[in-house]
């Protein structure tokens, strides 16, 4: 409880970016501060269950926040990338936003099939990004036995948009 309240101390609301109208939660206060940044790694590893295998975050607050929980679970770590950024093969998947579309990417060979997967993310807001990335881990044949985020926003109802992806059983740690 001590370590949620600190969290939510530290992350602070930016109104109208990254467009007018839209409210920013902004954690480089969180991910700046040694007690605050120790205290996000210790709730979402907290959060894992057991034998995880592989985390698997996405770009680019994802990478900050999932590598230190890889690394405290002794776990491999895998990017989930925008479309370009990857070397090798990769498999790509789209979905739409309010304006437009984004694609991620993931290598195919990235984690072997069957293994134990913990998605890491900052924020769950309409939670595209995260089925879209449930799919990508799927294609690669892993199982995705948790997420965990460091905050939730709950007013744009990422669980139903998730329920729609077929989603609605996958366990979430916000
Ligand atoms: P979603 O796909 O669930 O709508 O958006 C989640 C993704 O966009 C996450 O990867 C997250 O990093 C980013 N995101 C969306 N809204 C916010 C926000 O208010 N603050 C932060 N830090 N990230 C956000």
């Amino acid at each position: 409880a001590e370590n949620r309240r600190l969290i939510a101390s530290l992350i602070r609301d930016i109104p109208d970016f990254p467009q007018q109208g839209v409210g920013f939660k902004d954690i480089t206060p969180l991910l700046g501060s040694a007690e605050g940044f120790r205290a996000t790694v210790d709730e979402l590893v907290a959060a894992a269950p057991p034998a995880i295998d592989v985390v698997v975050g996405m770009e680019a607050r994802g990478f900050i926040v999932g590598a230190p929980v890889a690394v405290a679970l002794g776990a491999g770590f895998v990017p989930v990338r925008k479309p370009g950024k990857l070397p090798a093969a990769t498999y790509e998947v789209s979905y739409d936003l309010e304006y437009g579309s984004e694609t991620l990417t993931i290598h195919t060979d990235a984690i072997k099939p069957g293994s134990r997967v913990l998605v890491v993310d900052d924020v769950l807001a309409t939670g595209g990004t995260l089925a879209a990335t449930a799919e990508l881990i799927r294609r690669l044949g892993a199982e995705l036995v948790h997420v965990a985020v460091v905050m939730e926003l709950a007013f744009l109802e990422p669980h139903r948009r998730l329920a729609e992806a077929g989603l609605g059983e996958t366990a979430i740690t916000a």
